[in-house]
């Protein structure tokens, strides 16, 4: 396959793959959303449990978006050093964003600051938003789709806390945030935590917390174990389904972290919803794809 087709070929993928995504939750998710269904008694936490399947029943059917709101669209590439796309990829993915609009359809959300206009397909200044992380010595590229919906985001914040606020302190930002803002994220949550020497850091660490499989555990022993025990104290607020009560608050607490300044610990909170529109692709130097989220997908 010459280049220009190469071109074609990867837009068309990753519009198919973003609209794929706005449509079904990822394999992890569903199974999650099950299990804490399954351990609701209460008649309006079941309640909500059988209204997302549903809804997620009908997505499919119906091929429309399981929310309406698309969110902003976010992309985390891995990119092979050698994948003949390389100098390509911030165009094609503005492309496909585009292109993913109109097939899926998906709502137009994003809205150019100070304008204050709609751009009407999704595209704006730096968006969709790209992370970038490089693989040397690979052909490929994998890419991870993630739809950062507004209900989702609004939990979202970092600061840098002084040093003798220690762990204790993430802990209590944590809780002070979810409390106070969790259920405008249409819970059960997953909530991504980031622990750095910075507040940039730790922000793009507690959404890249979100893109971990649920059930993964930080690489850390200590963080696995702070991660278990921020996720029970959640789940005994009883926060529910979409916030009604109910046995837990979330589905899984993520923390990732990167080493810090002696004189610092930064703390960032990330939030998603149970829709966690998250997923995963990845495309040779061929353009074949895999779809690795979604098992059995093909788009
Ligand atoms: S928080 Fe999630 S489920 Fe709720 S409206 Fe936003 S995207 Fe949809």
């Amino acid at each position: 396959m010459d280049k220009a087709q190469a071109r074609i070929t990867f837009i068309d993928t990753i519009a198919r793959f973003t609209a794929y995504t706005s449509k079904h939750l990822p394999d992890d998710v569903r199974t999650k959303l099950k299990e804490l269904g399954d351990q609701e008694d209460s008649e309006m936490a079941k309640i909500i449990y059988t209204a997302m399947f549903d809804d997620l029943t009908m997505a499919d059917a119906l091929s429309r978006p399981v929310c309406q709101d698309t969110g902003i669209i976010q992309y985390f590439v891995q990119v092979g050093t050698h994948f003949p796309l390389i100098d390509e990829i911030e165009d094609c993915l503005r492309e496909a964003v585009k292109k993913a609009t109109a097939l899926a359809p998906l709502r137009p959300n994003a809205v150019e600051v100070f304008d204050e206009k709609n751009t009407g397909n999704n595209v704006g200044v730096r968006i969709p938003w790209i992370e970038w992380e490089l693989m040397p010595n690979r052909d490929d590229v994998q890419i991870y789709c993630y739809l950062a919906g507004g209900g989702s985001s609004l939990p979202g914040a970092a600061k840098v806390l002084m040093p003798l606020e220690g762990y204790e302190g993430v802990v209590k930002f944590v809780f002070d945030q979810i409390s106070s803002y969790g259920v405008n994220a249409c819970p059960p949550l997953l909530v991504g935590i980031g622990i750095a020497g910075s507040v940039e850091v730790a922000a793009k660490l507690s959404k890249k917390a979100l893109l971990r499989p649920l059930g993964s555990h930080n690489s850390n022993p200590r963080g696995a174990e702070l991660e278990a025990r921020i996720e029970k104290g959640l789940n005994e607020l009883h926060i529910g389904p979409g916030g009604f009560s109910g046995k837990n608050s979330v589905m899984g607490v993520h923390i990732e972290q990167a080493a810090r300044h002696p004189a610092t610990i930064a703390v960032g909170l990330s939030t998603g919803c149970w829709a966690h529109r998250r997923s995963l692709i990845r495309i040779d130097a061929s353009m074949r794809y895999e779809i690795i989220s979604h098992r059995g997908a093909t788009i």
